[in-house]
């Protein structure tokens, strides 16, 4: 028997990755989601699968289907979006996870949430382990989407104390690869946008922050085995790639990879920036026996060719 499987916030980035490997492997899926950054043209190559469903729905308000597991991915993740409708992307976090998790104790699912290293805030403790408690300045510009994801993972652990849900939180550092928005405002797409447009790399602040960038295959693939690991193995996990770079250092490889003969332009650096962040994986090595294979060549490559492709196709 196909397990039946929901997707919220399939249609974006992470989640349109997540319905392909999660078909691949067999399973019935039901793709939601409002298409605020997710779009139809990232599953439209699956819409011919009769074991892949879509639904328009947002998940600010309750929803009644009936499925074995819900990955719940819906959320704007880039600043500039999140940061666009704020009170938005707090009740999409909140009220997000409230009527998933309701969803998930009346049908008897297991549930993940796709927290983030955001939880973290600016770390003090580097890498970062899940026992830190973060640094998060709870009245920023980024705290809608950090205390909204805090929110969420204490209402995945107060269910599961409370009504004996089965969760999963995994916490997903920097994430990359082909189908991130142009536009979105990230910075391995804007330098890769930039560098293939000849504009200047706008870097913020001095790039000598550092960020930790996995590739999309890796992260989906610890996805499933998160949520395909037993039953105690609840997290939060770390989810990423353990290997560190400067924004400086990353606008020079985009450069270089691409042959561009853009310059680098130097911005202010947003509030609330952080100025390292690095995960420690080691305990999804130990229970998850998983760890990320892409090295950042790779993945850029890979997502250079993306980026190559669909600005010429859009030109
Ligand atoms: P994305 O913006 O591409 O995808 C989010 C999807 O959720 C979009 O399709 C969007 O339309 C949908 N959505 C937003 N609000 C919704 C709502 N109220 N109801 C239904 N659908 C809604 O972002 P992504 O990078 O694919 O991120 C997916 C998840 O992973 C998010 O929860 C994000 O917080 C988390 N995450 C991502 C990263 C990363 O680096 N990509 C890092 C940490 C955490
Ligand atoms: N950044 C940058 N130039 C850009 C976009 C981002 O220098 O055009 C920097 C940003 O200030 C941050 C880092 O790159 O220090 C990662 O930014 P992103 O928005 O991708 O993710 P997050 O800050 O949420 O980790």
């Amino acid at each position: 028997m196909r397990k039946r499987v929901l997707v919220t916030g399939g249609a974006g980035f992470l989640g349109s990755h997540l319905c392909e490997q999660l078909l691949e492997r067999g399973n019935d899926i039901l793709c939601v989601d409002n298409y605020f950054t997710g779009a139809k043209d990232n599953i439209v190559h699956l819409m011919d699968n009769p074991y892949f469903e879509v639904m328009r729905h947002d998940v600010t308000f309750p929803l009644y289907v009936e499925v074995k597991e819900i990955y719940n991915m819906a959320c704007p993740a880039s600043p500039v979006h999140y940061q666009f409708d704020p009170v938005q992307t707090t009740k999409t976090s909140v009220h997000g996870a409230i009527n998933m998790l309701g969803l998930a104790k009346r049908v008897k699912a297991k549930i993940l949430q796709a927290s983030t290293s955001e939880v973290y805030g600016d770390p003090d403790v580097h890498p970062q382990t899940e026992e830190y408690h973060g640094n998060v300045n709870t009245i920023g510009p980024r705290a809608c989407y950090d205390e909204g994801k805090r929110c969420a993972e204490t209402l995945f652990f107060d269910y599961h104390r409370q009504h004996k849900l089965n969760i999963r939180v995994a916490r997903i550092f920097n994430t990359y690869g082909p189908r991130m928005l142009p536009n979105d405002g990230r910075v391995v797409s804007n330098f890769i946008v930039q560098a293939l447009q000849g504009k200047p790399i706008t870097v913020f602040g001095d790039g000598s922050q550092t960020r930790s960038f996995c590739y999309v295959d890796d992260l989906v693939r610890g996805l499933i085995a998160l949520m395909d690991s037993p039953d105690s193995v609840t997290g939060p996990i770390n989810l990423g790639n353990p290997g560190e770079f400067t924004i400086l250092e990353l606008a020079e490889k985009v450069i270089d990879m691409t042959g561009s003969r853009s310059k680098i332009d130097y911005h202010p650096l947003p509030q609330d920036d952080p100025t390292q962040r690095c995960p420690n994986i080691t305990k999804a090595r130990d229970h998850l026996d998983w760890q990320p294979v892409t090295p950042l060549q790779e993945g850029l490559k890979k997502t250079i060719a993306y980026f190559d492709e669909l600005l010429r196709r859009n030109s």
